[in-house]
């Protein structure tokens, strides 16, 4: 336990909340401010929205022993199901028997973390919004309009987990040596939904994710506990088949004929879901550092938004709080070190989940239809399979273990060189699984060393 301190955490979303709780249990006195109103008094308007958790955030629950009550609210997914634009549909493992990823409703997930964290001792503030920061003292300014009148409260130390837009940054970005930059895709998203069969089941496997790859644009659909899947269509804002081509139901009804015929059955509200709901952004954001002093510290989106393509923002926010704990464990109540260490250990990590999540989005849309991508993840798979000391795929990596994404990503790169190669011989299509493939692998990999 440290010495106890008066602690401020802006943003009552996933990643403030978790990291509330762990605050609590080293002995602080924990306020969370959050602009919205409390999550659990708001009415869901029926519609899920869901995300996926791997290792790493399951790692961060299990820490405090939160795991199994919050695998409980969630499917397994255990491979990607592609449906091609011929109709065919293939399936793709995403790790080994027994390896899967988690959907979980965001909305649960939050509600039942907030109830946590009150049961610790944390105290709510919602409808509390926070417009600056007095950086050297942790003074938090609170009020109704940013012109209006503000409360200034004093905390020991203060964490930004305000999301992508966060206040907090933005004061730490008027510090001279503070390094920002942000990047909006061109590509953006829209949500539509698969609602469940008559008797509460769902209409599609539950078990996948699946995905409509069609080069530039896709559609991903995730199973929901309630029956039901939220479906995302990512596509380019501007261009041929892009949002700005879909204007009108007659447009919009060809384009899904055309490009996701298998939808028609599962999907009844399509003109409804697309004319209501907004097209959303996706934007990359990146600082440092992302502390000042022994004062103030950023967590989760606020430091480092990405792509939602490798179902990893929630993940890397709560693998931060994984992080920052180890430093409180070993630095104790020393913060300048504490601070220091945990965004010199993030930040390279953060830059390499982005970098990943970014590709993914090629992966997904346009590799995932392609006969020799495949054929390569295959043989990924079988030599894996049966050298598991020597081959992990990098999906496994990422997802599947606790291995910094830094280190995921380089190794990664050497093992594409090294298919690369692999998928250049002869004939691989025939001889994929031969011993001739085996030893290529084994003498590419001893090269290396
Ligand atoms: C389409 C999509 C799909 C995704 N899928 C996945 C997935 O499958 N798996 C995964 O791991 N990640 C996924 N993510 C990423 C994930 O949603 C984020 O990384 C995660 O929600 C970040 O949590 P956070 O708590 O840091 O920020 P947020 O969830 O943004 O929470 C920030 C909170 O701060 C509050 N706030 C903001 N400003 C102020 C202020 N000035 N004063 C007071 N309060 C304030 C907000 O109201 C909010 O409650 C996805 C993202 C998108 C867009």
């Amino acid at each position: 336990m440290q010495t106890p301190q008066k602690i401020a955490i802006v943003g009552s979303g996933l990643v403030g909340t978790l990291l509330a709780i762990y605050l609590k249990k080293q002995g602080h006195t924990v306020h969370v401010y959050d602009r919205s109103p409390d999550i659990r008094t708001v009415e869901f308007s029926g519609r899920s929205i869901n995300l996926v958790m791997s290792n790493r955030g399951w790692k961060t629950l299990e820490d405090i022993g939160l795991e199994n009550e919050i695998r409980a609210i969630g499917i397994p997914v255990d491979k990607r199901a592609i449906h091609l634009q011929d109709g065919a549909l293939k399936y793709q493992n995403y790790g080994k028997e027994g390896e899967a990823i988690f959907s979980l409703s965001r909305g649960v997930l939050n509600r039942r973390m907030i109830d946590l964290a009150e049961q610790a001792g944390v105290s709510f503030y919602f409808d509390q919004k926070i417009w600056d920061i007095t950086l050297s003292d942790a003074t938090l300014h609170i009020g109704e309009t940013e012109r209006g009148v503000w409360t200034a409260i004093k905390y020991d130390k203060v964490f930004g987990a305000d999301g992508a837009f966060s206040r907090i940054r933005h004061r730490m970005q008027r510090q001279s040596m503070f390094d920002y930059s942000q990047e909006f895709m061109k590509i953006g998203y829209k949500e539509l939904h698969i609602p469940a069969n008559e008797d509460g089941s769902h209409k599609i496997d539950k078990n996948s994710l699946h995905i409509w790859p069609r080069g530039n644009f896709m559609l991903m659909g995730l199973s929901n506990l309630d029956g039901t899947f939220t479906c995302t269509l990512f596509m380019p804002f501007e261009g041929k088949d892009s949002f700005e081509t879909l204007k009108d139901e007659a447009s919009l009804v060809a384009f899904f004929a055309k490009y996701f015929p298998d939808t028609k059955e599962v999907i009844p509200d399509l003109v409804i879901d697309f004319f209501k709901n907004p097209t959303s952004y996706l934007a990359i954001m990146k600082c440092f550092p992302w502390t000042f002093e022994d004062k103030v510290a950023l967590i989760g989106d606020a430091c480092h938004a990405i792509v939602p393509f490798y179902g990893q923002g929630m993940n890397a926010g709560f693998e931060d709080i994984t992080v920052l704990n180890q430093m409180i464990e070993k630095f104790g109540d020393d913060w300048d070190a504490i601070f220091s260490e945990y965004q010199k250990s993030r930040k390279p990590n953060a830059d390499a989940v982005a970098a990943l999540s970014y590709r993914n989005f090629l992966e997904m849309s346009s590799k995932t239809a392609d006969e020799n991508f495949l054929l390569q993840k295959k043989i990924e798979k079988w030599f894996s399979d049966n050298h598991p000391d020597k081959w992990m795929p990098l999906y496994s990596r990422v997802t599947f273990s606790l291995q910094p994404y830094a280190e995921a990503l380089a190794i990664g790169d050497f093992q594409n060189s090294i298919m690369d190669q692999v998928m250049k011989m002869p004939n691989i299509e025939e001889k994929w699984n031969s011993k001739e493939v085996e030893n290529k692998i084994m003498l590419l990999l001893e090269n290396e060393k």
